[in-house]
């Protein structure tokens, strides 16, 4: 199976669904992510060493979480909605390259712009009858998500699992860490995963919400 994560902002994709992203590699299946956006606001030089520095956070958090294929958009940081047609058509361009089983993207209710112009995009790449065979799943991330998102899938992580997306952000991402109280502390997402198991009797989970699933005959 492959899995394709589509991620708005470096560090997104450990927020969002990191758990999920080691489980799957894991596994033995082949996860890709892509990373829509440079990450500082306002930022149009391509050749920023603070872009840079986010790449390299992205592929050290890609190193601990296990998966392999990576793609770059390199969009302004917080204006991605301006680039709803050309963002598509680079997500049409990797789907095509690497056809995806299961897709996990951001969430409608998400309160960042570029989050929801992400799940649009997604919507319409892989609409149900062109889409990939298992589902379109989207992902909540701390800070980033509304109260609105409506978890109904679940993916249990084993202990290590939900220790690769901890010391992903931790290694990776010191950059975007906050103090408890605050969604993105260490001490929320290690919370976050126990809580969201516990509330559907599994140990570690990552919640999703389900855009669309089906099930093809072998
Ligand atoms: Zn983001």
């Amino acid at each position: 199976m492959r899995v394709l994560v589509v991620a708005a902002h470096p560090d997104d994709e450990v927020l969002g669904c990191g758990g999920a992203i080691a489980h799957y590699s894991q596994q033995g299946q082949t996860v890709g992510v892509v990373i829509c956006c440079r990450r500082r606001i306002g930022l149009d030089l391509v050749d920023d060493p603070t872009n840079e520095l986010y790449k390299q956070a992205v592929r050290k958090a890609a190193d601990i979480l296990g998966y392999g294929r990576l793609w770059f958009f390199g969009f302004p940081d917080e204006r991605l909605p301006q680039y709803a047609w050309e963002l598509l058509k680079r997500i049409e361009r990797v789907a095509e390259e690497f056809p995806p089983d299961l897709v996990l993207a951001h969430a409608a209710s998400d309160y960042n712009q570029d989050h929801r112009a992400v799940h649009e995009a997604c919507q319409i790449a892989f609409r149900p009858w062109k889409g990939p065979q298992c589902g379109l799943l989207s992902f909540y991330v701390p800070s980033g998500s509304s109260s609105s998102f409506a978890s109904n899938f679940y993916v249990e992580l084993s202990q290590r699992e939900a220790q690769a997306k901890i010391s992903a952000w931790a290694t990776a991402y010191g950059m975007e860490h906050r103090d408890s109280p605050h969604p993105r502390s260490d001490t929320n997402l290690r919370l976050l995963l126990k809580s969201t198991g516990e509330s559907v009797g599994l140990g570690y989970a990552e919640a999703f919400e389900v855009e669309y699933m089906k099930e093809k005959r072998p």
